[in-house]
């Protein structure tokens, strides 16, 4: 099933996922807030990434560079002069368009004559200090891999690191994009999850292969359908100034298959660029062999909001129980925003509700999770099925007496009873493998 990207634009507003941005002014176009639970969301996306890509291999180190760089890095980079768009405009309606997203030779709203394509540069541009004047000139980055290349030398030397090594980074970049939209799919300010890996050249093939069939992996991991996930290869013509070649993971997001991320084999343009502009060595020493040479980069470069979106998109299933419809984020657990849920069954026991608390406050102390007594128990399940938490735990009158509360499982529906003590425990340990452990006996 696809769903209507409308469906979890509204459901992301409902349940404090993401926002308009500046909605009381009438908001900016395409431009949106993370809420409570979508800065969860996004984190733990982020988290993933950096666990699989830094913490899980030997051969990458983590960097967290400015916004704002010396604007030569952007001469050097290519992106002064080819990070560009070209544009048409309508003479009759004015609507502008991007020519690549043209199909006829008139304008696709009121087929009146269009304009020469001009190209515009999609860089954010600013001035840093109290001067505005072309001395004063600088850019938000339009990606945040300039700031991993020309730290490769500070951190090659300072973590004493051989070739084949990689740095990893995550942050906000910015593009003045032309036709932005699909909710947080195409944003003028969004956040990346890039790596640039160093390799000798040669090697570069078989690294680029290896990048692939691991970051294709990470997404199916993390429980995105195989179905709603392909690879697709550029076109020689469709490379970018520094790409020597470079493939598509793709999503089938509601409007069509869309790049989830991108993997190039960036040669060793980067690096020869800031070595030429900087006038700075930026080669490499093999010890070993005592060859000298520039490397090669493999970068896999992904969007954490763009990542964010697929998850949501193929975690959301409709269901019907007992004739009633059901809404269910099935996010991965590692994903979930909030991980379980303490529900009073009544909230006017003083006895109940204290218990609920205190299991609620033990649970705090490892990871996201609430308390919730604004409604009744089946409201309360289906707020939390259609946000993603995992297990409600239900604490009732029994309870009091037999010391027992009630874990239920957010897919199966299924419920068991739990002792009280070592509850907490019992969670973490279903919440770790993934499915609701049974209890021996
Ligand atoms: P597109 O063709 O969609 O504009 P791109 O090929 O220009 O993307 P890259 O420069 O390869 O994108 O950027 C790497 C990743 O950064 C993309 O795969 C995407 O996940 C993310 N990204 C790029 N532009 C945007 C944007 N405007 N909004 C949200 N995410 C973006």
């Amino acid at each position: 099933m696809t769903v209507e990207m409308d469906k979890i634009v509204s459901l992301c507003k409902r349940r404090g996922i993401i926002f308009q941005n500046s909605e009381i002014y009438g908001g900016i176009g395409n431009t949106w807030d993370y809420g409570p639970l979508g800065v969860e969301l996004k984190k733990n996306v982020k988290d993933a990434w950096w666990k699989s890509v830094v913490y899980e291999r030997d051969d990458m180190e983590g960097l967290d560079a400015a916004i704002l760089m010396n604007p030569a890095t952007w001469q050097a980079s290519g992106h002064l002069e080819s990070f560009t768009d070209p544009l048409v405009d309508c003479k009759k309606c004015k609507h502008r368009f991007r020519l690549d997203d043209l199909d006829s030779k008139g304008c696709p709203d009121c087929g009146g004559e269009l304009t020469e394509a001009r190209s515009f540069n999609l860089m954010f541009k600013t001035f840093v200090g109290p001067v505005e004047d072309s001395a004063s000139v600088t850019y938000l980055r339009p990606e945040t891999a300039q700031g991993i290349f020309v730290n490769f030398v500070n951190v090659q030397q300072m973590m004493r690191r051989k070739i084949p090594f990689g740095i990893a980074q995550i942050g906000k970049s910015f593009r003045n994009e032309i036709t932005p939209g699909n909710f947080t799919f195409r944003t003028r300010e969004f956040e990346q999850m890039e790596i640039e890996f160093f390799v000798k050249p040669g090697t570069d093939e078989e690294w680029y292969q290896r990048w692939v069939d691991e970051r294709f992996r990470w997404y199916l991991d993390l429980g995105i359908n195989r179905d709603n996930l392909r690879l697709r290869d550029h076109a020689s013509t469709e490379l970018a100034h520094y790409a020597k070649s470079c493939v598509d993971i793709e999503y089938l997001f509601p409007m069509g298959w869309s790049e989830l991320e991108g993997i190039a084999n960036r040669s060793d343009f980067d690096l020869r660029q800031h070595a030429e502009h900087s006038r700075k060595d930026l080669s490499y020493f093999d010890e070993a062999a005592k060859e000298k040479y520039i490397p090669y980069v493999i970068e896999p470069s992904a969007g954490a909001d763009r990542a964010t979106l697929a998850f949501l998109i193929d975690a959301y299933r409709e269901e019907k129980v007992k004739g009633e419809k059901r809404v269910i984020l099935g996010l991965q657990h590692r994903l979930a925003p909030i991980k379980v849920a303490v529900l009073p069954l009544l909230r006017n026991r003083p006895d109940i509700v204290e218990a609920a608390r205190s299991i609620a406050a033990d649970l705090r102390l490892r990871y996201k999770a609430v308390y919730d007594d604004t409604a009744s128990i089946g409201r309360l399940y289906r707020r939390q099925d259609e946000i993603g938490t995992p297990y409600c735990v239900t604490v009732d009158v029994q309870s009091i007496d037999d010391r027992q509360v009630t874990v239920r499982e957010r897919d199966s529906m299924r419920q068991v009873r739990v002792p009280i003590e070592g509850v907490v425990d019992y969670l973490t340990d279903c919440l770790n493998r993934g499915e609701l452990v049974d209890l021996a006996g």
